[in-house]
């Protein structure tokens, strides 16, 4: 679970985001929307402590994020996170990517990291291209080689910011249907995407932040149908 309550961040003189309180239980999944510059990657970095907030709680599986630095790590193998580019190491195959971590952060044998790796693989649907290296791979694949990566590591809670908005309308639904899957199988998740559809698929509540704040949370039937908020209001007309 994640539980942040009263969180502040500042860039330098520039508070980027403000007073934000969010709860995200065990097997949930929230979907994150709002404007370009919002906060939106800035919140969602600092669940894993990508970016470090300077006032308020950020507590993820009974850990509280803070400067100790054995907090951090533990936090790092328990939240995976999938970015809008995929970030694969291009001089590695696909599955060398996969097992990297595995093998050198959490110590496992390599047949075992590769097992584990195929398996995932095969989870996203792309298992024939495990001896490729990422640049022979489409966008699409490319991101569910991202995401298979992430889960080798095991992780409690995955973390994915517009992990389809790089991509060609005809690979985002296989990244979006890799999402669906994980849902389902009752990965806690928090997504930041403007695909609506997906929200109303798979999310128990949308968050709409705007200018660092969080200024609407609903269930998505009740987010998407009767919008209590201006902003959101006016940002639903824009995108749907
Ligand atoms: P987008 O939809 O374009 O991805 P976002 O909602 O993810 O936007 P953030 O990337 O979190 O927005 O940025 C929020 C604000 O913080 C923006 O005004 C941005 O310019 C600023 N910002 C982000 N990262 C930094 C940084 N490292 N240093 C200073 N300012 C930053
Ligand atoms: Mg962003």
């Amino acid at each position: 679970s994640i539980r942040i309550t009263g969180m502040n961040k500042w860039f330098g003189q520039f508070q980027v985001l403000h007073d934000i309180n969010l709860t995200v239980r065990e097997g949930e999944r929230i979907v994150v929307c709002g404007p370009s510059g919002s906060g939106k990657s800035t919140l969602i970095r600092c669940i894993n402590r990508l970016e470090h907030h300077q006032s308020g709680q950020i507590v993820v599986d009974d850990i509280e994020l803070n400067a100790n630095l054995k907090n951090i790590h533990k936090i790092r193998s328990e939240v995976g996170m999938v970015f809008q580019h995929f970030n694969l190491f291009p001089h590695l195959t696909i599955l060398e990517n996969c097992t990297l971590a595995p093998m050198w952060v959490r110590k496992m044998p390599r047949a075992e990291a590769r097992d584990l790796a195929m398996h995932f693989l095969e989870k996203v649907r792309i298992p024939e291209q495990a001896d490729k290296y990422p640049g022979q791979l489409s966008g699409g694949q490319q991101q569910r080689v991202a995401i298979a990566r992430s889960l080798c590591m095991r992780p409690k809670i995955m973390l994915f910011d517009e992990p389809t908005s790089a991509l060609d309308p005809e690979m985002i639904k296989e990244v979006l249907d890799t999402m669906i899957a994980l849902a389902q199988e009752g990965m806690t998740m928090i997504c930041v995407t403007h695909e609506m559809g997906f929200a109303r698929q798979v999310a128990n509540r949308v968050v709409f932040m705007d200018a660092g704040r969080i200024v609407e949370e609903n269930a998505p039937e009740a987010f998407f149908h009767n919008p209590q908020n201006e902003r959101t209001r006016t940002f639903l007309g824009q995108i749907l």
